[in-house]
């Protein structure tokens, strides 16, 4: 997503614009990023460049439940301030230090917020994302998603081993005080 900020570098420190973005398309092909998002841009000039404040929801995102690994699609919110510089002074044409890292103003005076929602993405997913709060998960011993319903592993309880496994579960739940499952 390009803003073209020729107009707000040329205007002094301080001055601001605020854009809503309306389902816009972010894209950083090299990491085969695509991602539509909504929300709010705010846009200060600053001394090196502008600073961009930013908000946006981003729908749909795709991610594989922690207990049963199929896909899902969550809300994610984003936020972030970064300064983007502009590595020419717009008034002199003279040339300015920009660190390898830092966002940058193209020379066509636009900045693109993809990369920066790229990474806020990335750190804004949950850790262990899951379908449904009470998602079933896997079957541990034949790996059925008990979601689809029980597999035929809890048909075997009479076996040894699975009461033993049994007398052990209750043991912990009771060890444990209020019996859950798992935090
Ligand atoms: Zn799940
Ligand atoms: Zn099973």
């Amino acid at each position: 997503m390009l803003i073209n900020v020729s107009t707000l570098l040329l205007e002094p420190v301080g001055h601001a614009r605020r854009y809503a973005v309306e389902r816009e398309a972010v894209a950083v092909p090299e990491a085969a990023f695509v991602q539509e998002i909504s929300g709010s841009v705010r846009l200060i000039r600053s001394e090196r460049g502008v600073l961009v404040t930013a908000e946006f929801e981003l729908l749909p995102v795709s991610v594989p439940c922690g207990r049963c690994l199929e896909m899902f699609e969550t809300p994610v919110s984003v936020e972030f301030d970064e300064e983007y510089v502009f590595d020419l002074d717009p008034l002199t044409g003279k040339r300015v230090e920009v660190d390898v890292d830092e966002f940058r103003i193209d020379n066509q005076r636009h900045l693109d917020l993809s990369e920066a929602v790229r990474q806020y993405e990335e750190s804004a997913l949950p850790i262990q994302p899951l379908c449904r709060s009470d998602c079933r998960g896997l079957c541990p011993h034949c790996g059925s998603n008990l979601n689809d319903g029980p597999c035929g592993c809890a048909a075997a309880a009479g076996d040894d081993r699975w009461s033993a496994l049994a007398r052990l579960q209750e043991r912990l739940g009771t060890e444990d005080g209020d019996g859950a499952p798992e935090a």
